[in-house]
């Protein structure tokens, strides 16, 4: 997504993990890249492997009439992509889309299966994740029905930033309109008004924060309540 990134070499769920059981988990985890436009799942297809993203960004889309999809939620470095697999279901509900390059930790889903039964700590950072994860995705829920679109947008941009541990990264107007339900124009709109007030910088399909505090004073609520969510289970 970014070429000025730094890189983020831990995952929150496998941090909550004691040492010696994270140590015996490392031996299964295998790195790979997973590179921007990636599809991990598709809905109804069988779960390969589970991911704990280091730094890269997977969206969650509910896919509706075949073509048409919206983001219902994104996991970075504090979660893991695979989430059935912790209610011991191995069919994904969502397309996981990557929409940030970078690496993550991979397990197949068989062996993640024998490892999740045998660890309580795996157990206890998954139970608090999926809690957050619901979160996220019923507070997106309400946040596409009923906040404006300079709002969600400010919001967006600000749950990226913190999962891909940057200001600057590449975005088209596509992309960004799927992402949040509305029409191009719809991004253009509120992306201009977010530049005129000078808290980003858009151009080319390059998107940069300029103003951090400005932009999450123009964020709806919705970003303040997941963060303090997540803050408040530390995981
Ligand atoms: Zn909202």
């Amino acid at each position: 997504m970014s070429a000025t990134r730094v890189p983020v070499l831990s995952n929150n769920v496998l941090a909550a993990m004691p040492k010696a059981a994270l140590k015996l988990m490392r031996a299964q985890l295998e790195p790979v890249d997973l590179v921007y436009g990636q599809i991990l799942y598709e809905p109804a297809q069988r779960i390969a492997y589970v991911y704990f993203p280091l730094d890269c960004l997977v969206s969650l889309l509910t896919v509706v009439d075949e073509h048409q999809a919206l983001e219902v939620g994104m996991v970075g470095n504090e979660g893991m992509v695979g989430m059935p697999m912790v209610l011991g279901i191995g069919v994904s509900a969502v397309r996981a889309l990557v929409q940030g390059s970078g690496t993550a930790l991979r397990m197949g889903a068989a062996r993640f299966h024998a490892e999740f039964k045998a660890n309580p700590a795996l157990q206890r950072a998954l139970f608090r994740y999926t809690h957050l994860l619901m979160a996220q995705v019923s507070q997106t829920a309400a946040c596409n029905r009923f906040h404006l679109s300079e709002e969600r947008l400010a919001r967006w941009l600000l749950m990226t930033a913190d999962r891909v541990h940057t200001e600057e990264f590449l975005l088209t107007q596509d992309f960004l309109a799927n992402m949040l339900g509305l029409r191009r124009v719809g991004v253009t709109r509120a992306a201009g008004d977010l530049a005129r007030k000078k808290l980003i910088r858009y151009s080319r399909g390059h998107m940069y924060i300029l103003d951090r505090p400005g932009l999450e004073a123009s964020a709806c609520s919705c970003y303040r309540i997941v963060r303090d969510l997540q803050d408040a289970a530390q995981i």
